[in-house]
């Protein structure tokens, strides 16, 4: 067996894609065939000809749904790739849906109807199917999947061959990794991410976070929850903001849900649990000092009014008058305390700040994607494993407990509720007194609307670049209005989401100097007319482990017996990181090397793979020097590569004369 690292190697992230080739029964696979993302005109590179003929592929496997892992698959199809994906039924629903969505944005490389070609073997369908369980996947050929806990379905792909002296072997293939431990499962939805059973010939592990370790707090799930709830009580209750959080549609926004839900069950569900003061630390609080005040203070000073008893009522409804017409525009105020008031303004602020006055949230979802994905959550997070039907495959086992709800049972039902089957229709789900929407139709909610109260919208386009939250952001970023932007995800470099975090840690006076201008959709602000206010929890929400976190995947040994006569050597490949990541993580390895540490797995070998695509021989434990091609080769190679770019241009000048005639057909009729 020997393998070789098609992208995500080299110092890049995305574009993940290994190549196997089994001399035994001499078949060739691949483990992913994502998209390259964020390195150019993304239509162009990714129509780079693949170094292998996609006919002569048996099968995929495939970690996970993200479309750096498996968004190359429908071009694989398109070029005569005719074998079938195998994964786990969740990351299969929801790659279906990503790349039924991509094919609109890369119409250049396939088509929706390359996707339909897509033929998913489902793993975990298959009776035998246990986590981390090997299984046969061809002749002398064997995987298992175990949890990542990185998204929905995310798995770690062990593969298992024949060698050449007839032994078994095995390499595992990390995936992406995500935090959720066994010892620590503080994000909301997912199951804790398994180890590596036993010793693998080599360990491929991604490094996207192998630069650091993250604060403590980040991996607490009561830290997260009460920023969370500091956030919503300062934004949302006290300033009455629009809280606009964009998200992944993938896993970010199903984890929010199930947060924003906790947070609100837990403060502002009942009538007697603490439900926020109006107006404590609002601007309008301000007005009672001068003895006027609007028409917005009165009317939550009225509600404040109608809570007290009945025979007390009176006399503050009396202490108060309406400002005619002709005082009016000399206070700018419509209303002050009348002239024989038994009450005084210092009352007046006494009975708002001891009143608690409770008011309904809306919680709005206008992703169309995310709701998509979320049907898909509806059943998978509720999937019991074959051989262990009383136990999930992917559930974190607290929710119960985080829900409040006795067992699995009412935990399923929660599940299905918060995530709905049907994402064509309007649907509410009560939350106390307070909602959550799914709505069909992205609509920023006009200030009128919100005027005695904030409110929450969940919106598609993680990195701000895309998706409903452009207009969202385009409406508030420079308006006369309270809105905040919570950022939950990882900001790629150059995209708006960066901009907005720069912004955020930018001091007044830095903002106030600033002559920077930022395209926003359609429209073109100034960083200093920026209203908007921006607020960073990204550190709560990563997707991925951090460096200890990768530490422990490549030394804890899980199950066999850790005796010395076992043991066996694995080579880890670092992949899957930038320069910085890959180079820290590998020194990392070295120095928990170094120190000892007993019980641990031993690395003989690290190494940070490149982008020249050598052989691994797994028999001979070496690199092989590839076989210089001949010059007919290079240039057969140079014109393929150029006649697929120029397809892709020659696609886009057909659609874009296509459209001017369609433009110049509408004027000519009008
Ligand atoms: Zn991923």
């Amino acid at each position: 067996m020997r393998f070789r690292f098609v992208g995500a190697c080299g110092g890049s992230v995305t574009g993940s894609c290994t190549h196997f080739s089994y001399n035994r029964t001499n078949i060739q696979f691949l483990v992913d065939c994502g998209l390259i993302q964020g390195e150019g005109d993304e239509s162009i590179v990714n129509s780079k000809p693949f170094p292998f003929r996609p006919s002569e592929i048996e099968f995929i496997l495939l970690t996970h749904a993200h479309l750096d892992h498996c968004g190359l698959i429908p071009r694989l199809y398109k070029e005569g790739f005719t074998g079938k994906v195998i994964c786990t039924t969740a990351t299969a629903r929801m790659a279906k849906i990503s790349l039924t969505d991509s094919a609109k944005h890369l119409k250049d490389i396939y088509s929706e109807n390359d996707v339909k070609k897509i033929r998913f073997e489902c793993i975990d369908q298959r009776k035998e199917f246990g986590l981390s369980r090997l299984l046969p996947i061809h002749t002398d050929l064997f995987a298992s999947f175990s949890r990542t806990a990185h998204i929905l379905g995310s798995a770690t792909i062990t593969v298992s061959w024949i060698n050449d002296a007839d032994e078994k072997a095995s390499v595992v293939m990390s995936g992406d990794l995500g935090n959720n431990t066994k010892e620590n499962p503080y994000q909301p939805l997912l199951a804790s991410r398994q180890g590596v059973f036993g010793y693998p010939d080599a360990i491929v592990v991604e490094s996207t976070y192998g630069a650091g370790v993250r604060d403590s707090e980040c991996s607490d799930y009561d830290a997260r929850l009460s920023a969370l709830h500091k956030v919503i009580q300062d934004e949302v209750f006290n300033k009455k903001s629009l809280l606009i959080i964009p998200a992944f549609s993938i896993q970010r926004t199903q984890e929010l849900l199930v947060d924003i839900y906790c947070v609100f069950n837990q403060f502002y569900s009942t009538n007697d649990s603490i439900q926020s003061p109006i107006h404590i630390i609002n601007q309008f609080y301000d007005e009672f000092e001068s003895g006027c005040w609007g028409f917005i203070v009165q009317k939550s000073l009225k509600n404040a009014i109608d809570k007290l008893p009945i025979n007390e009522q009176e006399k503050w409804l009396k202490s108060i008058k309406q400002i005619d017409e002709v005082n009016k525009a000399e206070s700018k105020s419509n209303f002050s305390l009348s002239e024989n008031a038994e009450i005084s303004i210092a009352d007046i602020k006494k009975l708002i700040t001891s009143t608690t006055n409770s008011y309904p949230i809306d919680i709005k979802l206008d992703s169309g994607l995310a709701r998509e994905m979320s049907t898909v959550y509806h059943e998978e997070l509720c999937r019991p494993q074959i051989k262990k039907p009383e136990e999930t495959l992917y559930r974190n086992r607290k929710m119960a407990s985080r829900l409040g709800v006795e067992d699995g049972v009412q935990v399923d039902e929660f599940i299905k509720s918060i995530f709905p089957n049907n994402s064509t229709t309007d649907i509410e789900i009560p939350l106390g007194e307070h909602k959550i929407q799914y709505v069909t139709t992205p609509k920023t909610p006009r200030v009128a609307e919100l005027q005695e109260r904030g409110g929450i919208l969940i919106t598609g386009g993680g990195m701000c670049n895309g998706g409903p939250v452009v207009s969202h952001i385009e409406k508030v970023i420079d308006a006369k209005r309270n809105s905040t932007i919570l950022l939950t995800g990882y900001m790629a470099k150059n995209s708006v989401g960066e901009k907005l975090m720069k912004h955020s840690q930018a001091t007044p006076k830095e903002i106030e100097a600033s002559t920077e201008s930022w395209v926003l959709g359609s429209k073109e602000v100034l960083q200093k007319n920026i209203t908007t206010n921006i607020i960073q929890l990204q550190g709560f929400y990563s997707g991925h482990a951090d460096q200890s976190g990768l530490l422990d995947f490549i030394f804890e040994i899980v199950g066999e017996q850790k005796q010395e006569t076992q043991t066996k050597p694995s080579a880890v490949f670092i992949n899957h990181g930038q320069p910085k990541a890959r180079a820290e993580l590998k020194d990392a390895i070295e120095a928990r090397l170094n120190s000892g540490n007993e019980g641990d797995r031993n690395p003989n070998e690290i190494y940070l793979p490149d982008s020249r695509q050598q052989w691994y021989d797994f028999n001979s434990k070496k690199w092989i020097a590839p076989v210089p091609n001949t010059r007919t080769e290079d240039l057969l190679q140079d014109l393929l590569s150029e006649q697929l770019k120029t397809n892709v241009l020659l696609q886009r000048l057909v659609d874009q004369l296509a459209s001017n005639k369609y433009a110049n057909n509408n004027i000519k009729k009008k």
